[in-house]
Parts: structure tokens; C-alpha cells; sequence
């Protein structure tokens, strides 16, 4: 049996960082804050957002270009137009990007933007596109399949990092449950157990966790407590007339309130929110 790369190999069971741009970075002291609208939409929609998310210190802009819909009639995203959008917002505001891949084909285009690529829930078992990522030169954000087990999920990172890219972060984003009271549940037991097993950085989304607007404060106090090194969080200028997810799609002020709630927790565990304050410390 070969020792597997996502576990720790020594005593010190420390979180090894992902660096994700000079400023940025996930699983250091400072939490890493993602967020942004589900899908990208226009650009007024996109600047919206970027300009709300950067004077609270927020450094890294999600949004879905490629979607992962159930169903095949639903908006599927802007495609290569969202990327250039995205790509306007890093020009001008100097954010790092994160945006999912759902296909090797897709890796290509989105290199000269993308500055982390994330693997959706869905495809977290997609073995050939995790072995094309693990040829490319830039951190893979990695979720948690709808059912996988906490293994699975560690197998699947397993893959990015056997062919050689070793900047893989982990996201718990809730798992199929029993009660439709919540879209998933968010499993931070499981994240208890990720930040025993591995070295790699744990990022919570309590957006596709919850399914609804109301309770993703909570979760992501919740989130900070037990350990996670970050939170992925869906917000719009409209979060109602979001093309998708829009029940749990944070207005922005509840996202304000959201980063206002979680800093006593944040404080309490010893984990700056912002990463322009890491970056000043230095
Ligand atoms: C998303 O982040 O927009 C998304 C589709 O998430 P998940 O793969 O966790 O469903
Ligand atoms: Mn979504």
C-alpha cells in the first residue's frame, strides 16, 4: 500500500496552506472568504457584487460559467462570455477568480483567467477530468459528492495530487438527507474528521448545505468553530430573480450582516477574516 498523498505524514497534523495568488491564500491563519453570485448573469450583476465584496475585505470572486444543471433546459451558464466577465473583474479590481470546470475541454480557456478551478459536487467521482487536473499549475477547489463518504472524497483528491499538482483544497457543501427542510445537510463532522485525516485546507459552503437564505449565518458561525480554513458563499444584487439557486442566494446586506456575525467566532478561534489585513501584516 503506497502512503496516500491527502494524509498527514507527520506527528504535527498541521493544515499545509494553498497558495492561491501572492496575497491570497487557504488554510493559513486568515480565513479564505469566496464569494459571489451562483452564475455569473451580465456584468452589471458582476460588478455589483465585486464592488460590495471588496471593501469588506473579500479577495476572491465565485461564479458559475459552466453549470451543472438537473435539468438540461435550465440556464447552463454564460460559458466563455461569463469567463471574459470574470476576467474584467480581476483587470479591474484585482480579485482572484474561482469558477467551476465541468470538462477536460473546458481547462484550456479558462488557464489565462481562473485562478482557482473548482470541481463540482457532481463531478467529484469524474476521475478523468480529476487526472487533468492534476497536470495543471493552479489550485483545484474540490467538493464533496451529494453522497460520497469521507474517503471517496479523500480518493478523489488523491487523484489531482498523484499527478502532480499538490494545491488541492477540500469543501464540505452538505450531503443527501432524510429531512426536505434543508437542501443537504452540512456534515461538519466531517470536516472534523478531513482536518484530522489531511494536511489539506477544509473550506465549508453553507449556500448549497442550507438551500435557504436564512440559516447560512448560523452555519457558517458553525463552520468557523469546528475548524473549516474558509467559507464559500452565494450572494446577488437580487438574490430573487437569481437565474439559479435563488432561494439561497445571500442580498447584500444579509451578506454584510453574515461577515458582521461570524467575526466574534473568527476572533475567538485566532482567524483574521480578511486577507488585505494578512497581507498589511507582513
Ligand atoms: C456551485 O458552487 O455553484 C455548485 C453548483 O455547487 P455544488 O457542486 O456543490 O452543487
Ligand atoms: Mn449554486
Amino acid at each position: 500500500m503506497t502512503t496516500r498523498l491527502t494524509h498527514h505524514t507527520n506527528e504535527e497534523r498541521q493544515t499545509r496552506p494553498v497558495h492561491i495568488s501572492p496575497n491570497v491564500v487557504c488554510g493559513d491563519k486568515a480565513l479564505w472568504i469566496v464569494a459571489g453570485p451562483c452564475a455569473v448573469e451580465g456584468p452589471r450583476q458582476l460588478e455589483a457584487v465585486t464592488q460590495t465584496l471588496l471593501p469588506l475585505g473579500v479577495t476572491s470572486l465565485r461564479g458559475g460559467v459552466f453549470k451543472p444543471r438537473t435539468s438540461p433546459y435550465s440556464f447552463q451558464g454564460l460559458g466563455e462570455d461569463g469567463l471574459a466577465l470574470m476576467a474584467e473583474m480581476k483587470a479591474q479590481f484585482g480579485m482572484t477568480l474561482v469558477t467551476e470546470v465541468m470538462s477536460i475541454a473546458q481547462i484550456e480557456a479558462m488557464l489565462p483567467v481562473v485562478d482557482v478551478f473548482q470541481v463540482g459536487s457532481r463531478n467529484m467521482q469524474n476521475f478523468e477530468l480529476l487526472k487533468a487536473l492534476g497536470q495543471i499549475d493552479r489550485p483545484v477547489l474540490l467538493k464533496r459528492g451529494l453522497c460520497a463518504s469521507v474517503d471517496e472524497f479523500l480518493w478523489s483528491a488523491e487523484y489531482i495530487m498523484a499527478g502532480g499538482n499538490a494545491r488541492v483544497i477540500l469543501c464540505e457543501r452538505g450531503i443527501r438527507g432524510v429531512d426536505s427542510e434543508t437542501r443537504n445537510i452540512l456534515d461538519l463532522g466531517a470536516v472534523a474528521v478531513l482536518k484530522q485525516k489531511s494536511h489539506l485546507p477544509v473550506m465549508v459552503d453553507p449556500s448549497h448545505a442550507a438551500g435557504r437564505r436564512d440559516i447560512i449565518a448560523d452555519l457558517s458561525r458553525a463552520a468557523i468553530a469546528v475548524g473549516a480554513d474558509g467559507l464559500l458563499i452565494e450572494t446577488h444584487p437580487t438574490p430573487e430573480s437569481s437565474v439559479s439557486d435563488a432561494e439561497q442566494a445571500l442580498s447584500f446586506e444579509d451578506f454584510k450582516a453574515l461577515m458582521a456575525h461570524i467575526q466574534p467566532i473568527a476572533d475567538a478561534m485566532g482567524r483574521p477574516v480578511s486577507q488585505q489585513d494578512v497581507a498589511l501584516c507582513h
